[in-house]
């Protein structure tokens, strides 16, 4: 602090003398207490950060911290609510994406450096694999978005280039970068991209391991310029940078034909290595539970994406009985959702039991899986719908016979046959 002379004015906050800086301004309410132009300057800047955070903080819609993540337990019972049985890959997922968090609030200083877990959901289609995905950016709420990988391309062909997967981030999370940089993206069928033979092939495939490639380049992390816009219609937009370091990828993909190189690869482990005492016994009906690394290669997935996506998981085709769950159980039932329909216009809407297993029973007939179990509610309803509002009674029952007569008269047997 400057020495004091008694003609000298000094700034109350820094000690210093008023010559010493450019405005010196007295408090309105002391005349011995005054503030230099150099602290106004600091607080001003001071505030000024602290109002940047703050609204940094409030605006952003989406889940930034990283406290008060859920446990494994705790997502896995979320996940319960939305999703029927596929208790295996709820349980891999769950810790995954705990996992997955825990690394970003690691400390960077740290020697052991959690690696990424990017995760792969085999199954055949319309058995959760998409809904899972889904429930899981719900809970976190964090930016999320669904990529179909077959309109993948190279760079150069007709399609959308690899970095457009990351501007629907982007356009999910509002621009928010720092929310997009931590949100997940879900790639529905990874195994389209798969090379179409186990051998590399020598001419470039547009579909295959030039996408594969171009893919394993955001699954390792690393600063990606995103369009964006997207595509390559606006050539003049500023690029975008996006870290993708910490996004999560959950690829999806029903594999079809599988079952034989993971049957083909367990039965040469059993000639092989096995001893026919601890062979383990293959449930033949399930054998898709025992799908490993190597499978996916042998279908045509190269090595550096395998390694890069280390969690794999199986979902199982839906039985007969999930299916019935699949109908009225999750929060988002089909069915809860044309009763509230119909509540809206103040009727109540009921489904016999009878009704419910002919509807699970034609969408087992039809092999529709979940998926048809909305398109057969929809046919069997739109009537009803039609004349709901209009109708003057407070309650309306769908039986075994209405949805019988409805199919029929929808010529839904022989659409879907
Ligand atoms: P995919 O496995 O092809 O990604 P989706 O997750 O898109 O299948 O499922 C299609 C629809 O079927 C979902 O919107 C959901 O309504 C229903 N569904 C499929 N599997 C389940 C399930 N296990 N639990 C509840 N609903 C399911």
């Amino acid at each position: 602090m400057a020495k004091k002379n008694n003609y000298e004015k000094y700034c109350s906050f820094c000690g210093q003398p008023g010559s010493h800086s450019e405005f010196f301004i007295p408090s309105p309410l002391n005349g011995d207490t005054f503030i230099c132009s150099n602290c106004v300057e600091q607080i001003n800047m001071m505030i000024n950060e602290f109002q940047n955070d703050k609204s940094e903080k409030s605006t952003s819609k989406f889940n930034t911290s990283l406290q008060n993540i859920p446990k494994p337990r705790e997502i896995c019972a979320f996940l319960d609510q939305y999703v029927v049985g596929q208790e295996e890959a709820k349980k891999y997922l769950s810790v995954a994406v705990y996992n997955h968090y825990k690394r970003l609030a690691q400390k960077t200083d740290d020697d052991t450096e959690i690696e990424k877990s990017n995760v792969i959901l085999v199954g055949p289609t319309g058995t959760g694999k998409t809904l899972l995905a889904r429930s899981i950016a719900r809970l976190l709420n964090v930016p999320f978005t669904i990529v179909d990988a077959t309109v993948l391309t190279q760079a150069g062909y007709v399609g959308e280039d690899i970095e457009s997967l990351l501007t629907r981030l982007l356009q999910a999370a509002d621009y928010d970068v720092k929310a997009a940089e931590r949100g997940i993206v879900f790639i529905d069928e990874i195994d389209k991209i798969a090379r179409k033979g186990d051998n590399p092939s020598i001419t470039r495939d547009v579909s295959g391991e030039g996408v594969q490639q171009g893919l394993l380049k955001l699954l390792e992390g690393s600063i990606v310029n995103v369009p964006p816009q997207g595509g390559r219609k606006h050539p003049e937009q500023k690029m975008i940078p996006v870290d993708t370091k910490n996004i999560l990828f959950i690829c999806g993909g029903a594999f079809d034909g599988i079952e034989r190189k993971i049957a083909q690869r367990l039965n040469t482990h059993a000639v092989g290595y096995v001893s026919g005492n601890a062979r383990k016994r293959v449930d033949e009906n399930n054998i898709m539970k025992h799908v490993a690394p190597q499978d996916l290669k042998s279908f045509g997935l190269i090595p550096e994406i395998i390694g890069r996506l280390p969690i794999i998981t199986n979902l199982e085709p839906l039985s007969r009985e999930a299916l019935r769950n699949i109908l009225t159980e999750p929060k988002n039932a089909i069915i809860r959702q044309y009763v509230k329909l119909f509540e809206m216009d103040g009727i109540k809407l009921e489904f016999t039991p009878e009704a419910l297993d002919l509807i699970v029973d034609k969408a087992v007939e039809y092999k529709l899986g979940a998926r048809g179990l909305r398109s057969i509610v929809e046919t069997v309803m739109v009537d009803a719908m039609f004349d709901a509002p209009s109708m003057k009674k407070k309650k309306f029952v769908v039986d075994a016979d209405y949805c019988m007569q409805k199919l029929r008269e929808a010529n839904f047997e022989t659409q879907q046959a």
